[in-house]
């Protein structure tokens, strides 16, 4: 079952975790240096910072969500 994910975009501070540890799903923005949802996963393609993931993620996402040091990242399931 694929699941939400989404990330407050603005309280990012660029550690980097999210994307070291779940490349497949977030990336760093060239725009603005904040972690968003890489174009294949994204609702809509201008939005940065919401996606929807096959849960076959699973396992890294819920460990970018864990190791965020501010809790931005939120993880959603579908029913
Ligand atoms: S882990 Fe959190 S703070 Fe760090 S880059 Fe990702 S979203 Fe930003």
């Amino acid at each position: 079952m694929p699941f939400n994910v989404v990330i407050d975009r603005e309280g990012c501070i660029s550690c980097c975790n999210c994307h070291t540890n779940c490349p497949d799903v977030f990336e760093l923005s060239s725009e603005d240096g904040r972690s968003q949802i890489k174009k294949e996963f994204r609702q809509l393609y201008n939005d940065l910072k919401k996606g929807v993931v096959p849960d076959s993620f699973e396992e890294c996402v819920s460990f970018a969500e864990d190791s965020c040091p501010v809790s931005i990242i939120h993880v959603t399931k579908l029913s």
